[in-house]
């Protein structure tokens, strides 16, 4: 892995040790600390003084949001102080001093550690919601002693946190580099080939469909970066650059709204700074 790359936002790594993970069903006697107040894919945040920076909530669960935070996790220690996450009710308006923030890289203006303490309240709250039931029978899970996973009292079935791997494969054939978009990203963007990996396919065959696939490019030299945890809700994306072997352009509209071959000296708009997309092609593709 390219050592810059651990220090990517939602990588645990970018917290350089100032986080530490809550041992499963370690939890403090008392709801005190920082609140990771998530809200679909938005943090609940304070004013800092009106400089413009954004902080956490600390103390106890802040007024206004009593009886409008479920699926409360402590997700560890940040900074030595307990780390809270919580689900806030889709129609809670904003309590004064508050301002909801987007977690989305390509929008917000939180910095890279409370963005990466996001990521993993986004997760984790996600997660409360989806396993209260057992998948199989129906039945209310219970949390298995020491583990992440929860299991199901009735039929014994157990069932732990997902994390889905994708792939994203950045395309070099000498000084042009090969770039897609899809339909709903911002005007003139332009980003790298992506997709999930299938039931038992290597990341590396999956780089090599998702390219062909959705380009009818064939590549070659598929060599591994770097990854980063992606929390909308919980992917994992592994990033490649690869060589172009063979083939014609030719662009799946059913997954893309064009793809191209940009030459590195003249690129368009490219994915925000703190996607691995871009790590890619900052140090693989930029002049
Ligand atoms: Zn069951």
């Amino acid at each position: 892995m390219h050592p810059l790359a651990m220090f990517l936002p939602f990588n645990r790594e970018s917290l350089k040790g100032k986080f530490v993970p809550a041992k499963n069903g370690d939890v403090p006697p008392e709801r005190r600390g920082y609140w990771l107040l998530v809200q679909e894919q938005g943090l609940f945040v304070l004013d800092d003084g009106g400089s413009g920076a954004w902080r956490l909530p600390e103390g106890p669960l802040p007024p206004g949001f009593e009886s409008r935070v479920s699926e409360v996790v402590c997700l560890g220690t940040y900074r030595g102080e307990p780390c809270w996450a919580g689900s806030v009710v889709p129609d809670t308006e904003v309590p004064a001093g508050f301002h909801r923030e987007t977690l989305t890289p390509a929008q917000t203006r939180l910095t890279d550690d409370v963005l990466s303490l996001g990521g993993l309240a986004l997760h984790a709250v996600h997660w409360e919601a989806t396993s209260r039931h057992c998948p199989r029978c129906g039945e209310p899970t219970a949390r298995i002693a020491g583990e992440s996973g929860k299991r199901c009292p009735r039929c014994a079935y157990e069932h732990y946190p997902h994390l889905h791997p994708a792939v994203i494969v950045l395309v070099r054939d000498g000084d042009r580099v090969l770039l897609t978009r899809k339909s709903f990203w911002a005007k003139g963007r332009y980003g790298l080939v992506a997709g999930f990996v299938d039931a038992g396919e290597s990341l590396e065959a999956a780089a090599q469909r998702e390219v062909l696939e959705e380009t009818g490019i064939e590549i070659r030299d598929i060599t591994y970066v770097a990854s980063q945890y992606w929390p909308f809700p919980s992917q994992l994306m592994v990033g490649f650059t690869a060589g172009y072997d063979r083939g014609d352009l030719c662009v799946n509209t059913a997954e893309l709204e064009d793809a191209r071959w940009f030459s590195v000296h003249d690129l368009p708009d490219l994915p925000p700074k703190l996607s691995i997309a871009r790590f890619l092609l900052d140090r693989f593709v930029r002049p």
